[in-house]
């Protein structure tokens, strides 16, 4: 059953979250508005560490963000286990977007970690629609493999998960992606592994996270047949070689354009600023007179080996 923290004990894990004293704070921030998850992937202890799905009601997560904003937050990351799985708001999370969209002062929005089942019209809408709501999506498949997949109990298959890409990219063609991936899954063969490197090539991702699986005790995977240390290492390291190659080649791609840059904190040269670009890379300019919190467009000269450097428009 979903669950709406207003007279419920869930309550008060969010308690701690409304009284944060009167500060000025940085341009960047988090807020919670969801905890738990109902999905029980096979490896994951989230459902069993932190409970079933719990949404913040939208008029409480609305009123933090205008408090955050009145106090020097220009950019919101939406927070939750299973965020797009959020229900505090009628439209769900796609509404809570729309509404935080309106206030004046708050310039950008982001949500993490999503599933992809829970990646609904409205929320692909969202993507195309709400300027605010910007090109970067943490959007984790974790397998390529449809039978890890379903050992994995993701409820949803390679297909699945490449047609909720498609429909994305559709709505906002500029989408950066980002994944998280296990190898060495129990019962994970050289074939299986082979699917989640094809997939990971049909989908040319922005950045990934990518780990080793381990056994999590009481994890209903952590009974199966495991996969020998070696064998994790070997596919750890093809994969995140291509993730390398894919994520170099985005922001190779990056330099010769023009993007919105959030300045966050002084780089380490005197004079320059660093700040994130709409697809969230690190961004250093030149900049004279530039403060914190300023959103500017940039154009990217030149792509480093973890930053692009650029200059005002
Ligand atoms: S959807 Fe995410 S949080 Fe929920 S069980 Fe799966 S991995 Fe864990």
């Amino acid at each position: 059953m979903k669950a709406l923290d207003t007279e419920f004990p869930e309550e008060d894990k969010f308690e701690k979250l409304t009284s944060r004293p009167k500060a000025r704070r940085g341009p960047t921030a988090f807020l919670t508005v969801q905890e738990g998850c109902d999905k029980f992937c096979a490896f994951c202890v989230v459902p069993y560490t932190r409970g079933a799905e719990v949404s913040r009601p939208a008029e409480r997560v609305l009123a933090e963000a205008r408090d955050l904003v009145e106090r020097g937050v220009r950019e919101l990351t939406l927070l939750g286990q299973n965020v797009n799985a959020y229900h505090g708001h009628a439209q769900g999370l796609a509404g809570i977007i729309r509404d935080l969209a309106k206030i004046d002062g708050l310039e950008r929005i982001r949500f993490t970690t999503s599933h992809p089942n829970d990646m609904d019209d409205a929320l692909i809408a969202a993507h195309a629609e709400v300027e605010k709501l910007m090109p970067y999506l943490h959007l984790p498949v974790q397998a390529g493999s449809d039978r890890i997949l379903k050992r994995m109990n993701r409820q949803h298959t390679a297909e699945s998960y490449l047609r909720v890409v498609e429909r994305l990219r559709a709505a906002r063609p500029d989408l950066h992606l980002s994944g998280d991936f296990i190898v060495g899954f129990p019962e994970e063969t050289e074939e299986d592994f082979q699917a989640t490197l094809d997939l990971v090539e049909a989908v040319q991702y922005g950045s990934a996270f990518s780990f080793k699986y381990s056994e999590r005790p009481g994890t209903p995977a952590a009974e199966r047949p495991q996969v020998s240390e070696a064998e994790k290492d070997d596919r750890l390291q093809r994969l995140q070689a291509v993730l390398l190659r894919q994520q170099r080649a985005l922001q190779d791609a990056m330099v010769g354009r023009e993007v919105g840059v959030l300045f966050e904190k002084p780089g380490r040269r005197p004079g320059q600023m660093g700040g994130k670009s709409d697809y969230l890379h690190a961004v250093h300019v030149m900049g004279e007179g530039l403060s914190v919190g300023e959103l500017r467009r940039v154009r990217i000269l030149e792509s480093g080996a973890n930053s692009l450097m650029g200059e005002l428009v």
